[in-house]
């Protein structure tokens, strides 16, 4: 893959045809096929996202597209060790990263609409902080992969390798979906892949701080994502 490969521009109605048909033609390939194909049909559209909870992705991702571009999306409400995540990513491998942030930082949206947010209305808070940045950021691509995986939890059952994304009209490549947690771990460990310290902290699944604990024994790895709040995705994926 040639870093100066830069496809023509498609209509959304390409990009859904496309996505369809590699979501059957590769529903059975390895991650760093589905990663090529990606690579080699977007070029330069197409990015890898991570919540800098494990650089998998981006690993798996660097090697068959050097350079390639990973957005991270910085809410102001990180854990410390997960923006060092990010610095390392940046510094010790082959990609391009790219922090979004929301329109406002935490103190003009404390406010604007008062502290804590994400207490009262997460889902605002989410809209706020996480889909509209992501939106606004993802303008530049056609195409962009994720670690969503469905062993995860119920709500990522299904999740196609590569799918359509209506909501943004894009391709979502998901190059590990059918890969469990011990494909992850084997994969960190071969490879030497960086992590987020918290994964040796009892944490299983990082996001902001204000909105993660710790998980408990026989929880499933979503479980400590907005506890007891009745929510289990911030609208990234929903
Ligand atoms: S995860 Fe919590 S703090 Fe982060 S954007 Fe959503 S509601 Fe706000």
């Amino acid at each position: 893959m040639s870093i100066a490969h830069i496809p023509a521009q498609r209509s959304a109605e390409e990009l859904q045809e496309l996505a369809g048909q590699a979501g059957r033609d590769l529903e059975d390939a390895d991650a760093p096929d589905i990663l090529r194909w990606a690579a080699d049909t977007f070029g330069h559209r197409f990015c890898v996202t991570s919540s800098m909870e494990d650089a998998v992705v981006a690993h798996l991702a660097s090697r068959v597209f050097p350079g390639v571009r990973v957005v991270f999306l910085d809410t102001g409400y990180h854990f410390p060790e997960t923006l060092g995540t990010r610095d390392a990513v940046e510094a010790v491998m082959d990609v391009e990263v790219h922090t979004l942030t929301p329109r406002q930082s935490v103190a003009e949206q404390d406010a604007e609409y008062g502290p804590r947010l994400h207490d009262r209305d997460p889902d605002l808070c989410c809209a706020l902080r996480k889909v509209q940045p992501l939106e606004e950021g993802l303008r530049a691509y056609d195409a962009w992969a994720t670690g969503l995986r469905r062993d995860e939890s119920p709500t990522r059952a299904h999740t196609p390798v590569v799918g359509w994304d209506e909501k943004r009209r894009k391709v979502k490549v998901s190059p590990i979906a059918r890969w469990s947690q011990r494909d992850v771990d084997d994969y960190i460990a071969e490879h030497g892949v960086l992590t987020n310290p918290l994964l040796s902290d009892g944490y299983a699944s990082i996001g902001c701080a204000p909105c993660t604990r710790r998980v408990l024994e026989g929880e499933d790895a979503r479980a400590g994502r907005w506890a007891g709040r009745g929510k289990t995705e911030c609208g990234l994926h929903g």
